[in-house]
């Protein structure tokens, strides 16, 4: 198993290569403190400090440690109140017209067809609020072949202390961000954005009531079900990609909006994320598996490596990071 794992260990490396061989040494510091102002203060519980910290490589650097509150926006809604109201999105992974979904009767009415029981007797959508404070985490298995549109109840009361290295630096091999738990990186409206969204056919995480469980997704793309406000697919690009999928009856307004070739935030590795677009506009070319590449950008003259929004996959979040991670790249307080 373990020679296993190594081996892919190692083909993941050689598909990020080039990297280790064109990457930027880092940006310098003035540079790093000017994208760093472009966290918003009003998301932030207090200002971005930077201190020495121990990285995942067993090395010592500087780090940014970033305060947020947990859910700094206003969130919601996601399972809607009734068949003919809207809620939120999912990302559907059944048989009948699968894909970037409004939650909505014809919604729910597939997931029917495709043989999950979300809609009870009544004809009433079954939900059920999770909340964190009771240590929910999976619906009640009271009823495990039943289906259920899942949400969690908001809780403000969380500050989360995120560090990430201030000079990045290229890691031996890349590190997997496939879990709906990975924290890929912090936008600058302090929204940690996460890895792959659980799916209706795997379900909640945990016990056997997984499958037909709908963790829903807010119109912004992100939810709480796994502990805390965040993103499965970029909130600050959203739109746009409602725009390409023929949806409008949704939209996200609490996070304002960018274009596809602007910066969306940092990777916990410290590397810039941007959306889907180069620089110029148009499909970024020679991405790495983690949809990285080196490049000059708008904030980088100078070129460096940095990470963009998957251009056609609705879920746009990178699979997997390049860079080297702090030690504890996320505390809760
Ligand atoms: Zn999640
Ligand atoms: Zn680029």
């Amino acid at each position: 198993m373990k020679t296993q794992l190594q081996g892919l260990g190692v083909l993941a490396l050689i598909g990020c290569l080039p990297l280790s061989t064109l990457a930027h040494e880092g940006h310098d510091d003035s540079e790093g403190h000017s994208v760093l102002e472009l966290y918003k203060e009003e998301n932030l519980v207090k200002p971005i400090d930077i201190v020495e910290c121990d990285l995942a490589d067993g090395s010592v650097g500087e780090c940014y440690r970033v305060h947020v509150q947990s859910t700094p926006l206003d969130d919601g809604p996601y399972c809607p109140e009734s068949l003919d109201e809207t809620g939120g999105i999912f990302i559907y992974d059944g048989e009948t017209r699968s894909g970037l979904r409004v939650m909505n009767r014809a919604f729910f009415e597939d997931m029917e067809a495709d043989g999950y029981d979300i809609i009870d007797e009544e004809g009433q959508l079954r939900t059920i609020d999770l909340s964190l404070s009771r240590g929910d985490k999976t619906p009640p298995e009271a009823a495990p072949s039943k289906g259920h549109c899942v949400e969690v109840v908001t809780d403000r009361s969380l500050t989360l202390t995120y560090t990430i290295p201030v000079n990045p630096t290229i890691a031996e091999d890349v590190r997997a961000m496939d879990d709906a738990s990975d924290i890929v990186g912090l936008s600058f409206n302090g929204l940690p954005i996460n890895g792959q969204p659980p799916t209706v056919s795997g379900g909640v995480d945990g016990r056997g009531t997984g499958a037909g469980n709908v963790p829903a997704l807010d119109a912004c793309g992100g939810h709480i079900n796994e502990g805390f406000y965040h993103n499965h697919i970029f909130a600050e690009t959203i739109n746009s990609k409602y725009d390409r999928h023929g949806i409008d009856e949704v939209e996200c307004t609490a996070v304002p909006q960018i274009e596809d070739n602007e910066l969306i935030g940092l990777a916990m590795d410290g590397y810039p994320i941007y959306g889907r677009e180069a620089d110029s506009g148009g499909r970024p070319t020679e991405l790495d598996a983690c949809n990285g590449h080196v490049s000059a950008t708008a904030e980088y003259p100078d070129g460096i490596y940095h990470y963009h929004a998957k251009y056609d996959d609705i879920v746009d979040i990178p699979d997997c990071l390049s860079g080297t991670l702090a030690d504890r790249p996320l505390e809760v307080q």
